[in-house]
């Protein structure tokens, strides 16, 4: 059944288009999971005489959002009394997420994922790249993660972090978790490729992974043809560990096992010096960039305009500080004109990254066809209630994203050619017999029992 998604203003995001990709009076058929054709309004409705017709309402059509790096296990922070005050980046990670991390239970696991991906999709992300830790609750996490966003119907690429910080046993049950995953949804994939959720080998950082947790992941991903998802020099510590223990840098260290390359992510790279940016262009690796999440750890700003400069492909993620990617977009581009107290950077770099190396990212990491509007793409749009105070065009829609359309409530988001939510409203819940507000009660409540073992776990 062809469904027509008339009366709208697309925005096509296809870079090589004369017009800048920009459609008025336009609309979109959408057969199945893909987008079928794009055009002008009459156009398409004589094209597809006696399908669905889906009104508009003049609002702007564009691709959904992706968030390149996200923990969604870090919603269970939120409101989390601490005990004391962290003063660097290493106490926060020892007093607050390695702690909180072993508080979780698979329950926790998938309510930490399920209200924040009811967010997400009103906030108009339709796909998620998910880092998750929970060591004393390993085996079946990523499933109850798919469990969460498959009610919502959000797109995930997901992976387990796998760590010796608490063990050889728990690093094991990693790399197993990882393996499962990996193997489940390659399965499904087979037999739907349109099927939404897809694994990576997840990895914590160099320096709690020692050599041969190392070279079992490596050798992981290239039996599984999967790359790896690791955070790269976030803070200082990771340098000076991976320098103490190993005598090597992080960037050497990763590249001479593989974990460098095409098919795997460098999360935030803030401390990569010169040649560290060298070793991840030459294997192509992908980093992405948090802004917020790096201000909020008082870390500093990775250097994405020389990385973007190799040529490398850079996106952005929120790293569990929201499930709204907009956010994170409108403070990166704002953080480094701050902080280099230049008003010029960033405006090419941050709309490159945002509406085209993201959804780069996840075609490549998975080969599904998302973040454009056209023909045989997938069907993950959305549409903006953005009715535009001053002329918009194919050469002025960054200006109106950054200052308005962040900032402009979506309407509707479909993905893989199902309206996942209109109005705020998520036919998924209702199908599936859920109510947000006792969804909402039922997450506190297993809340709770986090941060009393949170509390057990501090002292
Ligand atoms: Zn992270």
């Amino acid at each position: 059944m062809t469904v027509l998604f008339n009366n709208v203003t697309v925005f096509t995001n296809d870079e090589r288009a004369a017009d800048g990709g920009l459609l008025a009076g336009a609309a979109v058929a959408v057969d199945g999971p893909r987008i079928v054709a794009v055009g002008s309004q009459q156009e398409i409705a004589a094209r597809f005489p006696g399908a669905e017709i889906v009104d508009g309402g003049g609002r702007l059509l564009m691709p959904g959002f992706v968030n390149a790096h996200m923990h969604f296990y870090g919603t269970y922070a939120r409101g989390l009394a601490m005990s004391r005050q962290a003063r660097d980046f290493a106490q926060i990670l020892s007093w607050l997420w390695w702690t909180l991390d072993k508080a979780l239970d698979l329950d926790a696991v998938y309510y930490s994922t399920l209200l924040p991906a009811i967010t997400a999709v009103r906030k108009g992300v339709t796909a998620v790249i998910d880092h998750h830790a929970s060591p004393y609750a390993v085996a079946g996490s990523l499933d109850r993660i798919e469990e969460a966003l498959s009610v919502v119907g959000m797109r995930g690429l997901l992976c387990y972090e796998v760590s010796d910080r608490d063990g050889k046993a728990i690093r094991d049950a990693g790399l197993a978790e990882n393996e499962r995953y990996i193997r489940k949804s390659q399965k499904a994939r087979a037999d739907d490729p349109h099927h939404l959720y897809d694994g990576m080998v997840g990895l914590h950082a160099s320096f709690t992974l020692d050599d041969d947790s190392l070279r079992q992941a490596a050798d992981l991903g290239e039996q599984l043809g999967r790359g790896h998802h690791i955070h790269v020099l976030e803070g200082p510590l990771d340098e000076q560990e991976t320098q103490a223990r190993y005598g090597a840098s992080v960037a050497r260290r990763l590249y001479e096992f593989g974990i460098f390359s095409p098919r795997s992510i460098a999360a935030h790279g803030i401390y990569l010096d010169e040649q560290g940016m060298d070793l991840v262009a030459e294997r192509d690796t992908i980093v992405v960039h948090n802004p917020q999440s790096n201000m909020n750890n008082a870390v500093g700003r990775a250097d994405v305009f020389a990385l973007l400069q190799r040529g490398v492909t850079v996106g952005l993620g929120t790293d569990g500080m929201t499930p709204d990617l907009k956010v994170d977009v409108r403070t990166g581009y704002l953080l480094h004109k701050h902080h280099l107290t230049d008003p010029r950077p960033g405006w090419n770099e941050f709309q490159q990254m945002t509406l085209q190396n993201n959804p780069a990212i996840y075609r490549r990491l998975t080969g599904q066809m998302i973040g454009r509007i056209a023909p045989d793409y997938l069907a993950d749009f959305i549409l903006v209630d953005y009715y535009p105070p001053t002329p918009l065009d194919g050469g002025n829609l960054w200006g109106h994203f950054l200052y308005g359309i962040a900032d402009a409530p979506v309407y509707m988001t479909v993905i893989n050619g199902k309206v996942v939510m209109q109005e705020g409203q998520l036919p998924g819940l209702e199908a599936a017999g859920l109510d947000e507000r006792e969804l909402s009660e039922a997450s506190q409540k297993v809340a709770r029992g986090v941060w009393d073992r949170f509390r057990e776990l501090s002292d």
